[in-house]
Order: C-alpha cells, then sequence, then structure tokens
C-alpha cells in the first residue's frame, strides 16, 4: 500500500467514527432509546456534543498504533522495493548497468533523441586480450581487473553519461548529448587511462572502442550493429584504438 493509501485509509475511519457519532447523538438516539426505555431523558446539546467530542478523541488515540507501525512497514516496503529495482538493474562484479538496463536505456535514449532531435554517442569497448589475462593469473585477478576498468570508464565519463557491462569482458557507453568526434574523443580519454593504469602483478592492459552516433530512424539493433562493426575494425586494425562508423558509411557498405 501507498503512503497516501495508508494515510487516507486512517483518515477515513476517523472521519467515519465522527459522523457516526453525530448521526447517533443528533438523529438517532433520542428515537431509538425513547422507543426502548420509558424513561429516556433528552440530553442537551452540550452532552451530544461532549459524546462526539469524546469519540472523535478515543478514535485518534486507537489510530496512533496502527498508524506507527503501518507507516515504519510501508516505509520498509519502499526500501525493500528500491533495493530490488537496484539490484535488477545492476552488474554484480562492475556495478554498472547489467545488460538489461542498459538495453533498457538505450531504448529511452533513442525515443528521446528521436523526439527531440538531439544527438548522442554510443560506445562499445572490449578489453584486449582479455583471455591471456585469465590464463595466466586466474579468473578471480581477472574479475579484479573487469572491476578496475568499469571504474576508470565511470570516473571518465560525464555523471549523465550511462556505463553498463554488455557482457563478459565488453562494455557499453552512452554519452548523452554528443556526437560521433564527441563520442570518438571520449573513447580516446578512456582508451588512454586504461593504458596508463596500473593493474599490479597483471601490469598494463589495453581496450578497443567502436564509436557510432544516433541518426534518424535508428533502432537500437541499428545503432549496437554500427557500434560493433567499429569495434571489430579496431581489432582488426590492432586493437589498443578507436574507430567510428556512422550511419551514413554503414548504409554506403551494406
Ligand atoms: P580480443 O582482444 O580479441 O578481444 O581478445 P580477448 O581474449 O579479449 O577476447 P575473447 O573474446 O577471446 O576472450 C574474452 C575472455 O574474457 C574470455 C573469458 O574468459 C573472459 N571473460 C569473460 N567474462 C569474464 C568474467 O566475468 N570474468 C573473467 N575473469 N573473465 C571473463
Ligand atoms: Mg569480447
Ligand atoms: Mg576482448
Amino acid at each position: 500500500m501507498s503512503q497516501k493509501d495508508f494515510f487516507t485509509t486512517l483518515l477515513a475511519i476517523f472521519a467515519t467514527v465522527v459522523l457516526l457519532s453525530l448521526v447517533w447523538e443528533f438523529y438517532l438516539e433520542d428515537t431509538l432509546l425513547a422507543w426502548v426505555f420509558d424513561d429516556h431523558r433528552t440530553e442537551t446539546n452540550r452532552e451530544r456534543w461532549e459524546f462526539v467530542g469524546t469519540a472523535a478523541f478515543f478514535s485518534l488515540i486507537a489510530l496512533i498504533v496502527p498508524g506507527v507501525i503501518g507507516a515504519r512497514s510501508i516505509r520498509q516496503d519502499q526500501l525493500l522495493r528500491k533495493t530490488i529495482i537496484r539490484l535488477s538493474h545492476e552488474d554484480a562484479l562492475t556495478s554498472l548497468f547489467n545488460r538489461r538496463r542498459i538495453t533498457e536505456l538505450l531504448d529511452t535514449e533513442i525515443l528521446r533523441a528521436a523526439r527531440y532531435a538531439t544527438g548522442f554517442a554510443l560506445i562499445m569497448m572490449d578489453v584486449d586480450d582479455f583471455k591471456s589475462v585469465n590464463d595466466l593469473y586466474g579468473h578471480q585477478a581477472g574479475d579484479r581487473v573487469l572491476a578496475a576498468l568499469a571504474g576508470v570508464a565511470r570516473s571518465t565519463v560525464r555523471v549523465t553519461d550511462l556505463v553498463g557491462r554488455w557482457g563478459g569482458e565488453e562494455f557499453m557507453i552512452i554519452s548523452l548529448h554528443s556526437d560521433s568526434a564527441g563520442g570518438a574523443s571520449l573513447a580516446n580519454k578512456i582508451r588512454t587511462r586504461i593504458e596508463q593504469a596500473d593493474l599490479g602483478e597483471i601490469g598494463h592492459i589495453t581496450a578497443s572502442f567502436g564509436v557510432t552516433a544516433f541518426a534518424a530512424g535508428d533502432d537500437s539493433e541499428a545503432m549496437v550493429a554500427r557500434a560493433d562493426a567499429a569495434l571489430y575494425a579496431a581489432k582488426r586494425l590492432g586493437r589498443n584504438r578507436v574507430e567510428t562508423v556512422s550511419a551514413q558509411s554503414a548504409d554506403q557498405s551494406g
């Protein structure tokens, strides 16, 4: 139950008690009691109002305990709901958005960009030769590297940009109010920071990036396909680099 519904219910109970006591005192009591008891004495208005006041006061007292317990349980439910939503959106290893959530966010940004004619850039990042990190240093060390790289990406983008784990050692960045040049420049900044990051026993690692920008008529599949093609080009051209595929160039090649 929402907080609003709960307090409306408490108010409805209180109003019902007051209304019933008014109806009883001013309309029903004399008729009914005179009918049952021969010696029934009609009350003064002051006595009637005292009864209504007392009933209202007692009902308020009676609502204190349910009110306190109910409000606390609603607060706990809201907290639980927030936690469940957060967990359903979060990647457990990196605390970035998980694939489901970043896909939802991409769909939302595409709708927004189409509606308001704003642009954004999509960046796909894939760690280079990551298999060898696992092979040489073990899966746990690999996990720590992924968490560290997620931190580098997160701390390099603007707070309003969206960063998610697409899967394995692949990450997706949605850079808002940007274009392919802005996306490529951001990707290069992340690339440089990753290249320079000291990863302890593992030393240094690199990543490759594919960039594309929203174009009118895009859907998420088309955008992801272009970013993937750009990433594939970056791998083919030697890794540790950023490549861009625009909607026009994708049209020309396809
Ligand atoms: P490339 O430069 O072509 O991207 O080479 P790569 O080795 O990074 O690519 P590949 O796709 O062959 O290997 C990806 C590796 O990432 C394989 C898998 O063991 C590792 N990996 C995927 N997810 C995780 C994870 O959650 N934790 C760890 N430790 N490793 C992971
Ligand atoms: Mg990969
Ligand atoms: Mg890789």
